[in-house]
């Protein structure tokens, strides 16, 4: 009896596997044509455990010598195929019923990282078809402006995504404006009923943060099998870390989160077949914190000085690449990975929901 239970639950897993994959190349699905990630609700399994089975015998385990070479996740390439996606889809709904998504943008104040930010998205919104509105309020202004802007929005019609870009100047109460944002138009996913959703099973958030997503995108357009992998998570920041440790959970990796008051992050990090860093601390991840063969992706982006760049600065990520590229099996580079996924995640969550407000498939 108990080895009958065994084989169903196997072969459960098995099924689910494939049937995962499956979904990551199946054309009929409307999001999956353009997102290769499954719907979650999708993966759920049967939450049991049992002593004996060993359930992820179907799964070749990695294989790794240190002699290969690092695969390089092209971050910026795999978001360039997806936007090229999205603008056909756009341009089909255009045609088809005469309508485009909408995004619309609130910034308050004038921190660079978060003008730069808006402006890249803007400037991806334009190329893609997809309409953009922008309001930009002064960092002394009152939580009331920002609420009557999110007002508007909420009521325009012509809109489909609203995002307000945080960090909020420290007299803006974060909570109360995430909040006012209406549900069907939180394309970052931060309101607390998506993100509610996203943590439990069973549950289908309207929209996934988008760096998250596009973390989770990376790994399964490489090829990296997520189920019953030990992954790290360094950061637990409600825009990052936190909605990627739930995502990966919702993919059945094992899942344990360093943060800044970890007391042995190099050594629960080491243990991890994939690393995804966000503290924003520039090159904390060591070669030592690597296990070999690992697959790390590094969303942390910090502005560094550098007179010989145009722009004056350039963008250092969390992990010491050039010990890691040596150990690891695969990476993304900052800049040119995480960072271009976040903005093809934001496009994808505003035409998905242009779509539903249309039922148009
Ligand atoms: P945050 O400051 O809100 O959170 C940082 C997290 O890192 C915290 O949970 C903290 O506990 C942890 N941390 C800090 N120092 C640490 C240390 N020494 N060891 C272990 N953990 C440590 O930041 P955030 O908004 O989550 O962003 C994190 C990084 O990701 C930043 O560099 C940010 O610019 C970048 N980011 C990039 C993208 C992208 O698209 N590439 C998107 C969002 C954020």
């Amino acid at each position: 009896m108990r080895r009958v239970a065994i084989s169903w639950q196997n072969g459960l897993i098995t099924s689910i596997a494939s049937a995962t994959k499956s979904l990551h190349t199946t054309k009929d699905n409307h999001s999956c044509k353009i997102i290769m990630s499954p719907p979650l609700v999708s993966l759920d399994l049967p939450d049991i455990w049992s002593s004996n089975s060993n359930q992820y015998d179907s799964i070749p385990p990695q294989k790794f010598s240190n002699q290969q070479i690092a695969t390089v996740i092209d971050g910026k390439s795999i978001a360039e195929d997806i936007r090229s996606s999205i603008t056909s889809e756009v341009r089909r709904m255009k045609e088809s019923i005469g309508k485009v998504p909408g995004l619309a943008v609130i910034v308050v104040g004038q921190r660079r990282d978060s003008l730069i930010y808006v402006r890249n998205k803007i400037k991806a919104c334009e190329e893609t078809g997809i309409k953009s509105m922008m309001t930009e309020l002064p960092d002394e202004c009152a939580e009331d402006e920002v609420l009557s802007a999110l007002s508007n929005f909420n009521e325009d019609s012509s809109i489909h995504g609203i995002l307000v870009q945080l960090p909020l100047p420290q007299h803006l109460d974060e909570g109360k404006i995430l909040n006012a944002l209406s549900l069907e138009k939180d394309v970052d996913g931060f309101h607390p009923l998506n993100m509610g959703n996203l943590a439990m099973r069973g549950r289908e958030p309207l929209f996934i943060p988008c760096t998250p997503k596009g973390c989770i995108e990376l790994l399964i357009r490489s090829g990296v099998e997520i189920i019953g992998k030990n992954a790290v998570v360094i950061g637990k920041s409600n825009i990052v870390g936190l909605p990627t440790s739930l995502l990966l959970q919702r993919h059945h990796a094992t899942v344990s989160i360093v943060h800044a008051l970890t007391k042995n992050p190099e050594q629960i990090t080491r243990e991890a077949d994939i690393v995804i860093t966000a503290a924003g601390v520039p090159n904390l991840v060591r070669g030592s914190w690597l296990k070999p063969g690992a697959v790390v992706l590094d969303v942390g982006t910090f502005p560094v000085d550098d007179p010989s760049s145009e722009s004056g600065y350039r963008l250092m990520g969390d992990v010491y690449y050039e010990e890691a590229v040596e150990l690891v099996s695969a990476i993304t580079p900052v800049p040119g990975g995480v960072g271009p996924m976040t903005i093809a995640m934001l496009l994808s969550n505003t035409l998905d929901s242009a779509k539903r407000t249309y039922d148009f498939h």
